[in-house]
């Protein structure tokens, strides 16, 4: 008897463990680790993942397994042994975590079919199933009791394949083309036939007899202006056909991408990539942080170490942040190394993102560019790991399970046995500590290539200009150098921290701000629906002309979004051409590679824009960066603000005067004496660490010590402070002396969703039983979170204080 140990999908502390069901003779000998099953579970039938298998079990009255979901494991047996360890890192579930590494299709509906690849004999039990035909349902494979053993063979020879087919739209398109169903000289005769008042399917019938060639349904009624009921009466009378045609979505066009080859390397990339070269001939699984200014060429880097681990017959992971993972950075990759590249993130539908994940999971490609889940590509035999702008929060996992991807890296990479390359112009505190401390090997490359200076940064006091009597967002200087750029032909990169027209709505007679009632949060104005909305949850109402709390008419707004920035802007400088870019108008797909190159082929001057356009753009005729107002960054209620704000800056300055023209940044604030403004224009990375490190340490934050974050949720605020308060009791009994427990507070954001939030926050340094502990509470509170609605998060290093 074989007995498959099962991790099912009953998210909860009781079902968090596995469970053993009996593999059917049939499945005997195909069933294997990783392979996704229904077993029965109680009255249900759930899904789960195998996780092992064993020939005896210590539980009478075994129940077998219902069906097998996959031909193929999913998981391989390393990343079976991550998702162990990643679940106990972060205290999930064993199931969270193996659904954090698949694609999310494999978690909808889905359809399996078998395909027939070849003409060769097929094994005489597959053939006869086929019976002809090439694709077969996988249902009916299993109805008419086909053979897994010799389906897994053919698979295994190339013969067969499986497809799986997402029940939903969004995975292929699927395009209707029209085109003649008879000779030419047919479709004249019938158009000499036809009424002269049909004067609609005339037009059609002479568009083919010019074009005889499909053409897709919708363009065709757009260009003769025509309907589909036209189009139909030309099918029925056979004179036109329909063809269904399915189009794999490829985000990028491939074919447009110039190959490149290695460029000769500077002394101080020569200087970078020899360890790490080292590293991967000696198969050593050491972390290199590579602190490389913006335009250093750390790229370059990258892809030579990845040349030299492909030839070793290896593969290799490459982390960007999700909003750095731009065409152009793709681009980069796939000129490289062309068609064994997959791209991986989130503006792929499910259905592309699952495309992608199968070139991998087939072994059809060796290079992964990807965000963050990128990190579980199921490669089997990975030569290197590089995490770019490591430094970047979207790196860490704000759901459960709560994984920071440079720790699963670390992991993936000590089993592997490769080298990780950690790469950015502003490390993270607790990596540079870390490299200076030895932990990891520093990486140092401060030129820029073809030494292009660093842009020199000019602050701008906002105080002087109100005092000066300017009430607009621009500084007299500001105005000034964009004007002299636009005047030279040359282009600007204007940056807000900010998104929407505007961001509060405030009452200039009684200082009533206009909050959301769920979240405890001011609404945004947003002009194009001329609304008010809640960034936390779904509520909106239209924009107000009163104050509801005193019902005076001096209601105005506040701060500045980059529509107004905009439209302002448009004022000042009618005769500047500007690209906007923020979440509002990159919502469509495709629509940032657009406005991008519109930028790039010089159809605007400025490009004015939020977080997104801070990185990774590369722009030959930006010589001037503005930073609009940096102040609201670094205000926010967070210990990282200061650094934020330095990074922030320093990728910004990046932006400019990459190449031939020297280039010039001009930061507008409100503190220009604060010490990350001051050194971050200074480019002055050193002073920012030594002071920052300072501030870390007398005030207890990382990396001197360690945070773990507890937040628990409850629509009954006596409720959660009644938790909080009992959680931080059991947590002070268990852990160590040396732990530092804070609140319970409030969370910043008391409320969203009407959920009252309260927060304890461990400060610490060495408390090994911190996991078990926090586990029990968890268990101990099990039934009030199945069944009252309690909600605890753990966050361990948190990233996301709100
Ligand atoms: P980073 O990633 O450090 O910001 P990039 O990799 O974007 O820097 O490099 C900056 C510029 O220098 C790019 O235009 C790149 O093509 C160029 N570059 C990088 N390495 C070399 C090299 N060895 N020789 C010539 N040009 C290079
Ligand atoms: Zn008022
Ligand atoms: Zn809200």
């Amino acid at each position: 008897m074989k007995v498959a140990k099962v991790i099912v999908d009953v998210p909860t502390s009781q079902t968090n463990h596995t469970f053993d069901y009996i593999i059917p003779a049939d499945y005997e000998e195909f069933a294997q680790k990783g392979m996704r099953v229904s077993v029965p579970f109680g009255p249900r039938k759930v899904m789960g993942f195998i996780v092992d298998i064993t020939n005896d079990s210590d539980f009478d009255q075994l129940k077998p397994i219902d069906q097998m979901m996959d031909i193929t494991p999913v998981l391989t047996e390393e990343l079976i042994q991550v998702g162990i360890w990643l679940a106990e890192q972060t205290v999930s579930f064993y199931i969270q975590a193996f659904q954090a590494m698949l694609p999310q299709v494999l978690k909808a509906k889905y359809k399996k079919e078998i395909e027939a690849l070849t003409d060769v004999e097929l094994s005489p039990q597959i053939q006869q199933l086929l019976d002809g035909r090439a694709v077969m349902d996988f249902e009916e494979f299993e109805q008419r009791k086909g053979n897994y053993q010799a389906l897994l063979k053919e698979i295994k020879a190339g013969h067969v394949k499986m497809n799986y087919k997402v029940q939903s739209k969004e995975t292929k398109k699927r395009l209707v083309f029209i085109e003649p169903n008879v000779e030419p000289y047919l479709i004249e005769e019938a158009l000499v036939d036809m009424k002269s008042n049909a004067k609609k399917q005339r037009a059609i019938l002479e568009y083919f007899i010019t074009h005889p060639e499909p053409i897709e349904q919708r363009l065709l009624m757009e260009k003769l202006n025509t309907t589909t009921s036209t189009v139909k009466s030309l099918i029925q009378k056979h004179l036109l056909r329909k063809k269904e045609q399915l189009v794999y979505r490829n985000p990028y066009d491939d074919d447009a991408i110039q190959p490149t080859s290695p460029l000769p390397l500077s002394t101080q990339q020569q200087q970078a990539i020899e360890p790490v070269n080292e590293a991967v001939d000696r198969e050593n699984h050491h972390v290199f942080l590579l602190h490389g200014v913006t335009g250093s060429g750390k790229t370059e880097v990258y892809l030579q170490a990845i040349e030299k681990v492909l030839m070793k017959g290896q593969e290799a992971i490459v982390l960007v942040p999700e909003i750095a993972l731009t065409p152009q950075m793709v681009h980069r990759f796939k000129g490289r190394f062309g068609s064994d590249v997959a791209a991986l993130h989130s503006a792929l539908s499910p259905g592309e993102k699952f495309d992608e994940w199968t070139k991998i999971h087939n072994n059809e490609v060796k290079v992964v560019v990807g965000a963050r889940s990128a990190i579980f590509a199921p490669f089997e035999n990975i030569g290197i790991i590089i995490i770019d702008e490591e430094h970047e929060t979207s790196y860490k996992q704000d759901e459960q399970p709560r994984y920071h991807a440079r720790e699963v890296a670390k992991k993936r990479a000590e089993f592997h046995q490769c080298p990780v390359i950690l790469g950015s112009a502003t490390p993270l505190l607790e990596s540079y500590a870390r490299a200076q401390r030895g932990v990891y090997q520093l990486l140092e490359m401060p030129e820029r290539m073809n030494d292009v200076p660093m842009p020199p940064v000019e602050l701008v006091d906002l105080r002087d200009e109100l005092h000066a009597g300017n009430r607009t967002m621009f500084s007299r200087k500001l105005l000034d150098e964009i004007r002299d750029r636009i005047q030279r032909n040359e282009q600007i990169v204007l940056f807000l921290n900010r998104r929407g027209y505007s961001t509060f709505v405030m009452c200039r007679e009684c200082g009533d701000v206009m909050k959301c009632p769920n979240c405890d949060i001011a609404l945004t104005y947003h002009k194009s629906h001329h609304q008010l909305k809640c960034h936390y949850c779904d509520y909106h109402i239209a924009m107000v002309s009163e104050c509801q709390a005193c019902g005076s008419d001096t209601i105005r707004y506040f701060g500045t979004g980059t529509q107004k920035v905009e439209e302002s802007l448009k004022e000042v400088l009618p005769e500047a051409g500007i690209i906007r870019m923020d979440v509002d108008t990159t919502r469509r797909k495709g629509a940032h590679e657009k406005l991008l190159d519109r930028f790039g082929q010089k159809k605007a001057d400025i490009l004015l824009g939020t977080q997104m356009i801070a990185k990774g753009l590369d722009f030959e005729n930006v010589t001037l960066v503005g930073v609009l107002a940096v102040d609201a960054m670094l205000h926010i209620p967070d210990f990282r603000s200061a650094e934020k704000t330095f990074q922030l800056l320093t990728q910004v300055s990046g932006r400019a005067g990459r190449h031939q023209l020297p280039g010039k940044v001009i930061i507008q604030t409100y503190s220009p004496e604060h010490y990350s403004i001051q050194l971050a224009s200074q480019y002055d990375y050193q002073s920012f660490f030594q002071q920052e490190m300072q501030t870390r340490k007398a005030f207890h934050y990382p990396p001197y010590y360690f945070l773990s974050l507890l937040t628990v949720s409850h629509p009954n605020q006596v409720k959660v402070m009644e938790v909080t308060k009992m959680i931080r009791k059991l947590l002070g009994k268990h852990l160590s002396d040396q732990a530092t427990i804070l609140g319970p507070t409030p969370s910043p954001i008391v409320r969203i969703n009407n959920r009252y939030r309260y927060q304890c926050m461990i400060k610490y340094r060495h408390e090994p039983n911190q996991r078990m502990i926090i586990r029990k509470i968890l268990q101990h509170y099990h039934e009030e979170i199945q069944q009252h609605d309690l909600r605890i998060q753990v966050d361990f290093e948190p990233y996301q204080l709100m």
